[in-house]
């Protein structure tokens, strides 16, 4: 009998994390490796949202188990948090508190798939939706966007993939790997849309915040109630508070499929650790402007690196427009440089040129590699320095 169960022959680990785990290899071995493929921010936790976690600590609340949805100040946080951003209202009962989106995530595709139910997933996507969904045997359906078309995605095409096992679809505006934001009439088409086919939309809006150069997030749950009611929004603290490792996410929508996740919590996590709990009610109902420095040094560092980017040869590069990502399409400069892939490309680029960035199929987008500019000023202009020496060093 196999050690694994069947459905892991089709799970591959995190690309990022795999990426992050090779760069740190080398790293350990003395090379200076720039590393420019994390998706997090540099940027520390700020020193009151610690403090609020130190304080729990030191009082012993944070020693027990909480509430599996999360501690009710935390859920009021988080609704009044989107009711201030978005103007949105929810209930208690359409609220939990999970390890991260990530964990938001993972327990809606337990909570709502069947064996062979579909879901669409908008490509280039993020790496673990189509994992979580095959880990809920659910079947990933990928309707792929194309750069002329700034990687999104139209009615029409996601009307070519639907069938009667179409259950959801997975929005993430702005998106984790392209940065590109869909505008209210876009949004508002798809919106019609699922509604009418009763297709449940989870809206991954965890990057909302870090929004560039005067371009508008719209929370799709916003267009008509209609829509908002059939919609699941994910958020978290990580990207927007610098809080990646603390893992405080959360879901709103639905009561019925809240519950179906407390439920899968219930019985896998518990709640989420208590001590961030606490760190992010202070995140959510502290100053805001935290958020707003560190969008502003991520739009300084995107407009600095876009052009230098762009300058490559071979590189094609749209600009983003929110998120802390650049996701060049570099197959022309690849088979200049006498690679066979965008793969190999981006190892050479790793092993000789000494900066670690992410390879596009992980994502479904396999002409392109993601650079991410959570990183300072300094670091990131080495880094695509290397990578341009080295691409005319190769051609
Ligand atoms: N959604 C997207 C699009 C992401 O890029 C990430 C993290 O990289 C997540 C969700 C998960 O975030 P976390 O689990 O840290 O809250």
């Amino acid at each position: 009998m196999s050690k694994l169960a069947k459905r892991m022959e089709h799970i591959s680990e995190s690309i990022t994390l795999a990426t992050s785990a090779k760069s740190k290899k080398l790293i350990a071995q003395g090379i200076d490796i720039i590393g420019l493929g994390v998706g997090e921010p540099d940027f520390q936790t700020a020193d009151t949202i610690k403090v609020a976690a130190i304080e729990a600590i030191q009082n012993g609340r944070a020693s027990y188990y909480t509430p599996t949805a999360g501690l009710p100040t935390l859920r009021d946080a988080v609704r009044e948090r989107t009711l201030l951003d978005t103007g949105l209202v929810y209930s208690d009962a359409e609220v939990i508190v999970t390890d991260g989106a990530k964990n938001a995530l993972y327990n809606l595709f337990q909570a709502i798939l069947n064996p062979k139910d579909e879901v669409l997933v908008l490509a280039p996507f993020w790496v673990s939706y189509t994992e979580q969904v095959k880990l809920a045997e659910g079947t990933p359906v990928l309707v792929n966007g194309r750069p002329e078309k700034d990687y999104k995605i139209t009615v029409s095409e996601l009307e070519e993939k639907r069938t009667n096992q179409t259950k959801a679809l997975i929005l993430n505006s702005p998106s984790n790997p392209t940065g590109m934001i869909y505008t209210r009439e876009e949004l508002l088409e798809i919106g019609n849309w699922a509604v009418k086919h009763k297709i449940l939309i989870i809206s991954d809006e965890i990057y909302g915040k870090l929004i560039y150069n005067g371009h508008e997030f719209i929370s799709i749950a916003t267009l008509s109630d209609e829509i908002k009611r059939q919609t699941i929004l994910i958020n978290g603290v990580s990207k927007t508070y610098a809080m990646t490792g603390w893992r405080i996410g959360y879901a709103l929508g639905d009561r019925d499929i809240i519950k179906g996740m407390i439920d899968v919590a219930s019985h896998s996590t518990s709640n989420p650790t208590a001590a961030s709990q606490y760190a992010a009610i202070e995140a959510l109902n502290g100053n805001q402007e935290i958020v707003e420095t560190m969008r502003l040094a991520f739009e300084e560092r995107l407009n600095i690196a876009y052009p230098l980017l762009a300058a490559i040869p071979g590189f094609e590069v749209i600009k983003p427009q929110g998120a802390f990502y650049l996701f060049p399409n570099v197959k022309k400069a690849a088979t200049a440089c006498g690679f066979d892939s965008v793969d190999a490309f981006v190892d050479g680029i790793l092993e000789e040129a000494h900066v670690a960035v992410v390879q596009g199929s992980g994502f479904g987008a396999k002409d392109n590699f993601r650079i991410s500019y959570a990183a300072d000023l300094e670091t990131l202009k080495t880094g695509i320095a290397r990578i341009h020496q080295y691409v005319l060093k190769k051609m």
